[in-house]
């Protein structure tokens, strides 16, 4: 059986793991084997069911009492546990920070090698995968060993897609054993976030600034254009490290890698750590007052000026086309 690991907000399943489950759909069928899935919280039971539109069969549902807030160690022992009593050819997760942290935490605990973002994989001896090295600026084959495989799928790297038979889904309840230590780690409180309601990875129009946005002030321009535009703001790292952002809207190799249909990067060089978070945008618009900016030979759109201009002036016609 294929394990695969979903996130979800309480009321649904992260996309990034729906894309895992795909994945870990296609590696069953290779393997003439089953998917099911494992969803931590007693709360997640509802959304079990759904599942099986992406081929799982079963849903372990991980309850225990304090597992209703992200504590790492914590969700890493449960799966510990589950993998032990379920005893997967492979478990697959998405490749986001959670599914990273949960399954270096499995990897280290079992002592069995984990392949992180990877794009691809080919069951047999070697099992084979293909995995993104470098931020996403090499591909790397490699051959992963171990009883049982352990595999991150790196973010957009597999579309979600339903399956064309849908399963009826079991649903079994899995109580792990706890200790005080695995909670060490946990979150005890949460901030409301700036710059639009929804996670960056998941949004369908980005709106990023740059140094050339000039100061922390200066999004507020920009968080105008993504609330009207139904999108999330994000920045370059020299935003994140001036402090005029969190470091939660850093797009890039050291930040979120995001997707949307279109990315509206303002005052942004086009470094190529920033680039590897943002090439999986269907469509870029760039704004910026430097023609010649490397960013420019990725935009399918530019405006060459001053985006402390060119943002307000956007918002004025948006607005004038929304009153119509
Ligand atoms: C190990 C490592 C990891 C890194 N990880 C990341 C990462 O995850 N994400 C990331 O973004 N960077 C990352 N960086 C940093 C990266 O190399 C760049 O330094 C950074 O992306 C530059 O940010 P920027 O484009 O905002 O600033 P700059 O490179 O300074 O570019 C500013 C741009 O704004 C334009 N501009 C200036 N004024 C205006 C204006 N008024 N209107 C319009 N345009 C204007 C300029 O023409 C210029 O193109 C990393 C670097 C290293 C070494």
């Amino acid at each position: 059986m294929i394990l695969g690991f979903v996130e979800h907000d309480g009321r649904g399943p992260s996309g990034l793991s729906l894309q895992a489950l795909t994945f870990g759909r296609r590696l069953a069928n290779d393997m003439g084997d089953g998917l099911e899935a494992v969803l931590i919280g007693a709360e997640a039971r509802p959304m079990a069911g759904g599942l099986g539109a992406y081929g799982a069969s079963r849903a372990h549902v991980v309850e225990h009492d304090g597992l209703g807030e992200y504590a790492p160690e914590a969700w890493a022992e449960s799966m510990v546990q589950l993998v032990s009593a379920t005893r997967p050819q492979a478990v697959v997760a998405a490749g986001s920070e959670r599914g990273h942290e949960v399954m270096a935490y499995l990897a280290a605990r079992t002592d069995l090698p984990m392949a992180a973002n990877c794009t691809a994989a080919q069951p047999g001896d070697p099992f084979l995968v293909t995995r993104q090295r470098w931020g996403g600026s090499l591909l790397e084959e490699a051959h992963l060993e171990g009883a049982v495989k352990l595999m991150t799928l790196a973010a957009h790297a597999v579309p979600a897609d339903p399956s064309p038979e849908a399963r009826h889904v079991s649903v079994t309840p899995f109580t792990p054993t706890l200790a005080d230590k695995d909670f060490r780690v946990r979150v005890t409180d949460r901030m409301e976030k700036t710059g639009g309601k929804g996670s960056l990875t998941e949004a369908r129009v980005v709106v990023g600034g740059g140094r050339g946005v000039g100061s922390a002030e200066g999004f507020g321009a920009l968080e105008e254009l993504a609330r009207l535009l139904g999108g999330i703001v994000g920045c370059s790292r020299a935003v994140t490290s001036a402090g005029w952002r969190p470091h939660s809207d850093q797009i890039g190799q050291t930040g979120v890698r995001i997707a949307p249909d279109l990315y509206i990067a303002c005052g942004i060089s086009g470094a190529t750590q920033h680039i590897v978070g943002c090439k999986g945008a269907k469509h870029i618009l760039v704004i910026n007052t430097d023609a010649e900016a490397p960013i420019l030979a990725r935009a399918d759109y530019a405006v060459i000026g001053d985006v402390r201009q060119v943002v307000p002036a956007l918002v004025t016609e948006i607005r004038k086309e929304f009153k119509r």
